[in-house]
């Protein structure tokens, strides 16, 4: 066990007015993904009384951003263990085979569900699902829905079967605060802060018998991210401040190609799918020049975090924030017939593909680890449970497998209500008496995070660029705000970034989405897993675990 230096100190809670109104409800779910979503109803087909809340609208999570699709084993020539293969590949050494046989086995009747609930996926002529290939899956397995709007699909057939059953109540514009234990150590609740009219307005708790953590991934902790501003890892700094045991998480994969205008928001940036360079477009740098031909044999087409690297590289050399896309030669007809959410999004930014060059660049896209669970997403607090981009279920390793995240969230929140249909105790009385204030972080920290993470713990990582980083978070970390929304999440956003960086700096390979320049290759005895988690006295403390 060890704790890693030059980090800081951080909150065991945050700081918050006491809870002005108590709610009780048998499963609170936090979050309004695929997989928040998918576990509330779940629970509800095994009766359970079922309070979702969300920190903002329902459908503002990662989930209707999803473009490319679903990963399933559902055509004839298909196989689980194909499916299983071309997964533990991706994850370079650090899946749990365990948890990928239940991804891969129990996927296909999951999918069947959603098709059940109403979600229309393409479809052949002859009225089969239309299955694509993505990069890393060697079959054709790939569900989607309107061309490239997959996620828009699914979140909004799960949304309206939740507003269809009036004994799931969402609370939107509910920021989850911390979670409420009682004298056992169980999970008893959370509190949380209401925006709104009414008598739940303010700081308030919500007592459970479980909790069930859904709120997606922390992109939000880098300068520029396809993950949309709610994704500041909440649900993974709430935990650890809860004594949780979180795995993997510097294993961050970015996407190669997001695109990068002025017009829109600084942060998020707007996909541009591997689909297009599937279909002929190239990257050229501002000279015009082709630069992934003779970087790599399948060049435009190399896996994401080699071509995110290239990329990464030829900024660094130019000075510049972007290359291109060239996808001109493709045609009009084409484009807009085949990717017209692209179309739409980078002609609102003045950007006409067909007769422009599409600026680019690599984005934070997808945390591969997370909160650490079981094959039932039980995590280290008993009646705390964690699905979807929030967990480490052991699926993605050292890497995501293309598509395999909205699948891991229907999968697992499946397990989740089945385990918790199975048993759940009495409501537990929440601990009082807790001495510690607890502090938050002044919001403007934000942006200076973001920054200080993508210089030194971004696509590629070195001792030196780590140090730098640590150096950062350690004076931000001193500063004290005043408790509201975005001090809150300001303050999620230090705890998960000091976690990353710790991970990052004491994992001395390069493995999967994990580039570090000066360890260039993966090593045998780093073949385990980081496990972080809070100490006592706010420090950082860290784990390895070595793959039996
Ligand atoms: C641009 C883009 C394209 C993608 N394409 C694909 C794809 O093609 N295939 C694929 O499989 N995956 C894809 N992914 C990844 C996938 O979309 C996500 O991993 C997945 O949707 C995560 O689902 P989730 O339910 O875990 O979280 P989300 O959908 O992000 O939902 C999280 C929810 O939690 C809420 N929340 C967060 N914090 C709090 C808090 N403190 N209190 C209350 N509520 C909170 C949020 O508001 C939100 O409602 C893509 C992601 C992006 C960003």
């Amino acid at each position: 066990m060890s704790r890693p230096a030059d980090l800081p100190a951080l909150p065991g809670r945050l700081a918050a007015a006491d809870p002005g109104w108590t709610e009780t409800t048998d499963v609170l779910v936090v979050g309004s993904g695929v997989a928040g979503l998918t576990a509330a109803l779940h629970l509800r087909e095994r009766g359970r009384h079922v309070t979702v809340v969300t920190k903002v609208n329902i459908d503002d999570g990662s989930t209707r951003w999803a473009q490319g699709g679903i990963a399933a084993v559902l055509g004839p020539l298909d196989t689980p263990a194909a499916h299983a293969y071309d997964t533990e590949v991706a994850g370079v050494g650090l899946c749990d085979p365990a948890a990928v046989r239940v991804l891969v086995e129990e996927g296909p009747a999951r999918v069947r569900e959603l098709i059940r609930m109403g979600a229309a996926f393409d479809r052949n002529p002859d009225g089969s699902l239309m299955l694509t290939r993505e990069g890393g899956h060697r079959a054709d397995r790939i569900v989607h829905a309107g061309g490239d709007a997959t996620g828009a699909e699914v979140q909004r057939a799960l949304h309206q079967a939740v507003r269809r059953d009036p004994w799931i109540r969402l609370v939107e514009h509910a920021l989850v605060l911390d979670l409420l234990r009682a004298a056992d150590g169980r999970a008893c609740g959370i509190t949380l802060h209401v925006l709104g009219e009414g008598s739940e307005e303010g700081v308030g708790a919500v007592l459970a018998r479980a909790v069930v953590l859904a709120t997606g991934g922390m992109g939000q902790v880098y300068a520029s991210t396809t993950n949309p501003s709610v994704s500041t890892g909440d649900g993974v700094a709430l935990a650890m401040r809860a004594g949780a045991t979180v795995t993997d998480i510097e294993f961050v994969q970015f996407h190669p190609t997001s695109f990068v205008t002025g017009s829109l928001s600084s942060v998020q940036r707007p996909l541009i799918t591997e689909a297009l360079r599937g279909e002929g477009a190239y990257l050229v740098d501002e000279a015009g020049e082709r630069f992934m031909a003779g970087r790599h044999e399948l060049a435009e087409l190399a896996p994401r975090d080699v071509v995110a690297k290239a990329i990464h590289r030829v900024l660094q050399q130019t000075g510049t924030d972007h290359v291109y896309l060239d996808a001109r030669h493709l045609g009009r007809d084409f484009l807009e017939r085949r990717f017209p959410t692209i179309m739409s999004y980078t002609r609102a930014a003045d950007v006409d593909p067909a007769t422009d060059l599409i600026p680019v660049a690599p984005a934070a896209h997808y945390a591969s680890g997370g909160v650490r669970t079981d094959l039932y997403g039980r995590t280290s607090i008993p009646g705390l449970y964690a699905c979807g981009e929030v967990a480490c279920t052991g699926v993605h390793g050292a890497n995501r497998l293309a598509s395999n995240s909205l699948l891991e969230g229907l999968v697992f929140a499946r397990r989740i209500a089945d385990d918790i249909g199975r048993d759940l105790p009495p409501q537990a009385e929440p601990e009082i008496g807790d001495a510690d204030p607890g502090w938050v972080a002044p919001p403007d920290i934000r942006g200076e995070l973001q920054r200080a993470m993508t210089r030194g713990a971004g696509v590629l990582r070195s001792a030196n660029s780590l140090r730098g980083t640590a150096k950062e978070l350690t004076r931000l970390g001193e500063q004290r705000g005043r408790p509201h929304n975005a001090a809150w999440e300001a303050t999620n956003l230090l705890i998960v970034a000091a976690a990353l960086v710790a991970s990052a700096t004491t994992r001395r390979e390069t493995r999967g989405c994990h580039w570090r320049e000066d360890y260039p290759a993966a090593v045998d005895e780093w073949r385990g897993h980081l496990l972080d988690r809070i100490g006592p006295d706010g420090v950082p403390i860290q784990e390895f675990e070595e793959m039996v």
